[in-house]
């Protein structure tokens, strides 16, 4: 059967022709596209600047840099996100410390942050989870009157809004991610939008070795000397990444409605016992739809019903493990189980299903179809192992 992955990209003809474009002009990289990038990214979340960087990996570390964090300063960060939101604090020599999440959506517990908030607090990392937003009014409560800077690792969320207000305009800079499974694509790709100009100076700086000017605003200022004001990295994206990125956004709105209408279908198929995130906020844009087994423990029910999933081509999949039990971070922080409770239950339990903008009628029906038959089996545990004593059996 006909393999259905978890997300995946939408390119049309007039991608494809933009980029055949953006490879005839003169600039390949750090031409006049990537402002035009910049400027439909500000058009599209309702913030000032944009800075376009090759991956959202680095739109994170640019971030963090930006707020002069490093050694002795901790960042708090949910417990459940992708590794790239924790490692970007360890990029500056800092301290990630973890905050548990809202067990309804996985967002990160404002309750939480507040508990893990110390004199050396100088940043919180707020992550969308799936596309849900975070409660950003109390988080922006809890950073006011004080020197901790909230940021926002939004790279499940562009589109996606908060009691009216765009994703980008809810915390003192944003991260997007444009990798293939986001919402828009530029192969690889990432920005950080703000409302500040001397932040974006900075930001624009950091992703060319933080030299104060590149080749062609030299030129343009017909001048050749140069200086180094920072220390940054080459971070930039190409022309012919962001000439895909303008043509990707032409979209967003469109491919943001076809998931919600998708998620529409899974909440009003999906039976028990299997029980999907809440959907508290209508802004939610969709990166994921993630459901739970509940009381799955050590993920042997989530882990049973995925591998029967995968059997019928339809690739779920499970975001995330809590950071601090991947090995590098044991290692690195010692033994955190137990002190995130919430996060730990859901990283046993929680399925991400396919979603993605071109996910068909049927395809959508046919794993509302497996997930209602393969999780209402009992003993949900036993039916993929005696598949694979089905399988070692036919293979001897
Ligand atoms: C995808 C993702 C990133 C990293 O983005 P890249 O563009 O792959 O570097 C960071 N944080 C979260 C939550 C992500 O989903």
């Amino acid at each position: 059967m006909d393999r259905i992955p978890y997300g995946r990209q939408s390119i049309d003809k007039s991608d494809v022709s933009a980029v055949i474009e953006a490879l005839q002009s003169e600039w390949l990289t750090t031409g006049p596209t990537v402002e035009k990038f910049e400027k439909a990214l500000c058009q599209a979340t309702g913030a000032q600047f944009a800075v376009a960087v090759s991956s959202g990996t680095a739109a994170l570390h640019a971030m963090v840099s930006c707020l002069d964090i490093g050694p002795g300063d901790e960042v708090i960060i949910p417990a459940i996100t992708f590794a790239a939101t924790a490692n970007c604090v360890l990029y500056q020599g800092a301290t990630p410390v973890f905050a548990d999440v809202v067990p309804t959506n996985l967002t990160i517990d404002p309750e939480s942050v507040r508990r893990n908030i110390t004199s050396r607090t100088r940043a919180i990392i707020a992550m969308d989870y799936g596309g849900h937003p975070c409660d950003y009014e109390r988080l922006t409560n809890l950073c006011r009157h004080t020197r901790i800077a909230l940021v926002s690792d939004a790279c499940h969320s562009l589109g996606a809004s908060f009691r009216g207000r765009k994703v980008g305009s809810l915390a003192d800079m944003t991260a997007f991610s444009f990798h293939p499974v986001k919402h828009i694509t530029t192969a690889e790709g990432g920005a950080i939008v703000t409302m500040n100009e001397t932040w974006a100076k900075r930001l624009k700086r950091f992703r060319n070795h933080g030299l104060e000017s590149d080749t062609r605003s030299r030129e343009a200022q017909g001048t050749w000397t140069y200086d180094m004001l920072d220390l940054g990295y080459n971070y930039r994206l190409s022309d012919i990444q962001c000439a895909l990125g303008i043509s990707q956004l032409k979209h967003l709105d469109a491919w943001v409605q076809k998931r919600r209408t998708i998620a529409k279908t899974y909440r009003e198929s999906l039976k028990k016992p299997i029980v999907c995130l809440t959907e508290s906020e209508p802004g939610h844009s969709y990166h994921l739809f993630v459901v739970r087994t509940v009381g799955s423990p050590g993920g042997r029910r989530r882990d049973a019903l995925i591998r029967a999933l995968r059997e019928e081509g339809i690739m779920a999949n499970v975001h995330y493990r809590p950071i601090y039990q991947l090995t590098y971070y044991r290692k690195k922080l010692g033994d955190l189980t137990g002190l995130y409770p919430h996060a730990e239950k859901a990283s046993e339990e929680v399925i991400s299903l396919p979603m993605f903008p071109q996910l068909s009628e049927a395809s959508v029906g046919r794993v509302i179809n497996a997930v209602n038959r393969l999780s209402s089996l009992s003993g949900t545990e036993e039916v993929p192992n005696s598949n694979e004593k089905l399988v070692s059996q036919i293979n001897v």
